[in-house]
């Protein structure tokens, strides 16, 4: 049976059809950098799922229903409420995003001399840790990083290598280990329950707390559900709270699985920890029973939490993203498999392999399909992680992705198959894109403004 959009559409947005060469000036324009485009000459975007939800008539309820008190407001107590009916831990601190979350945490306890291994760090997460002096390492176990080898959880740890990280730098230098679910950096893959209470063990050995970078854990459940022996019948509900009670804390985007266009929080059990945390956020961020956000906010994400754990919309979030990688797979065009929670990810090195990383293979396909159907994605590959080494040589990443991200509850199936459509013909195309070069490029970050052009 075809697995439907589990809503019915009461608020619809329209959206702006652009002919090609329409297209041809607007990307000319925004120097082949679909960053840097005008959200309004896109057609479909796929640029993140980041804040970009539909939110539900009770959610915008919520938003009306929020009490704006400044201290002590109704909105954050039903927040705490769900969030410690959900979590357990005994903390839980709001933040306006998941980075400011991370700001804090790794302001107390990060700093130069320290290391802090992960899955593998969401560029933000190693952004935070790398700006207090200390070193992001991340530890994703062998296949999670085989773009062509399909298994049921690559987002997993490399348990080995976290021991091994934590014997050669030394306990005393390691102040937590973290768990991203799922695996964002990585293809959005999950992360197995076995594999966080391996990791849960190691901790307890060495004596060490335990954050999960919680972004999207409930597509994290929900793939345990399937996928997991044993798990088959317990509720996504129940695997979410098991996956935290194998925590010490968390920090969470909630702009992903909260389903909220703007929040996120940090808990934990740790009260002195946590006391610390409530002074920096009250510097930073406000005072704790808001953290930066309208408390109209934390009525939206106490609701999008309680709503993402509904397994039919789970089904349907999973399934649609599987579709779409169906769909393109059944074509020839190369994926990374399989498909994760909340994106597809084509492989530019098999999809473009006439272009060499050095001239962004993963950018001209993008600029493509901007062209052809006026879709925007994200190239995840040299323009976004490579350097220059001192020979001028070009040095790339593993893998060279463009990441079509699905936005929660926003398209519908006919979307998603038109999108299938226009980078099938860019697929059957593919002997014509042309490698780029940069005209120029910032510091820090520099795919978020860079400027290109193609090669002659
Ligand atoms: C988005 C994200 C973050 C950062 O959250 P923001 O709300 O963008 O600040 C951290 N970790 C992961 C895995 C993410 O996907």
């Amino acid at each position: 049976m075809t697995i439907i959009e589990p809503f019915k559409i009461k608020s619809v947005e329209p959206i702006r059809f652009t002919t090609r060469e329409q297209r041809v000036e607007m990307l000319k324009n925004a120097a082949y950098n679909p960053f840097l485009l005008h959200a309004d000459d896109v057609l479909i975007d796929l640029l993140t799922d980041s804040g970009t939800t539909a939110m539900s008539a009770l959610q915008w309820s919520g938003i009306m229903n929020g009490d704006e008190a400044y201290a002590g407001s109704r909105s954050y107590y039903r927040f705490e409420n769900v969030l410690r009916a959900l979590t357990g831990f005994t903390h839980i601190i709001p933040t306006h995003q998941g980075r400011a979350a991370e700001k804090i945490l790794f302001s107390l306890v990060g700093g130069a001399g320290k290391v802090i291994p992960n899955n593998t760090h969401f560029d933000t997460t190693r952004a935070n840790i790398e700006y207090s002096g200390a070193v992001a390492v991340d530890l994703l176990n062998a296949v999670g990083k085989q773009p062509s080898v399909r298994a049921d959880f690559k987002g997993n740890m490399d348990i080995d290598a976290l021991v091994a990280l934590i014997e050669r730098v030394g306990v005393e230098n390691v102040p937590l280990v973290m768990v991203t679910v799922t695996n964002n950096s990585g293809g959005g893959q999950p992360v197995s329950m076995a594999n966080i209470k391996a990791v849960r063990a190691v901790c307890d050995t060495y004596k060490l707390p335990l954050f999960l970078d919680a972004c999207r854990f409930a597509e994290n459940a929900m793939f345990i559900k399937m996928r997991e022996p044993g798990y088959e019948n317990v509720s996504v509900r129940d695997i979410a709270h098991e996956m935290f009670s194998l925590a010490d804390g968390a920090t969470m985007s909630a702009k992903k699985d909260g389903m909220v266009n703007t929040g996120g929080f940090l808990a934990m059990h740790d009260g002195a920890l946590a006391e610390r945390a409530r002074t920096v956020l009250i510097v930073t961020e406000g005072f704790p029973t808001y953290g930066g956000l309208a408390r109209r906010d934390l009525e939206a994400m106490a609701q999008g939490l309680e709503e993402v754990l509904e397994e039919d919309y789970l089904r349907y979030r999973l399934r649609s993203v599987e579709y779409f990688g169906d769909k393109l797979r059944a074509a020839g065009v190369p994926i990374l498999e399989p498909t994760g929670g909340h994106a597809v990810y084509l492989d530019a090195k098999r999809f473009a392999p006439h272009i060499p990383p050095s001239q962004f293979p993963g950018q001209a396909i993008s600029c493509a399909i901007y062209l052809e159907g006026g879709i925007r994605g994200v190239e995840i590959g040299s323009l976004m992680f490579g350097t220059t080494n001192e020979q001028g040589e070009h040095v790339g990443p593993d893998m060279e992705l463009v990441r079509l991200a699905i936005p929660r509850r926003v398209y519908t199936q006919s979307h998603i198959d038109y999108c299938s459509e226009v980078i099938i013909n860019v697929y059957n195309q593919r002997e014509s894109l042309r490698g780029m070069k940069l005209t120029y490029e910032a510091e820090y970050l520099r795919h978020f403004t860079a400027r290109l052009e193609y090669v002659e």
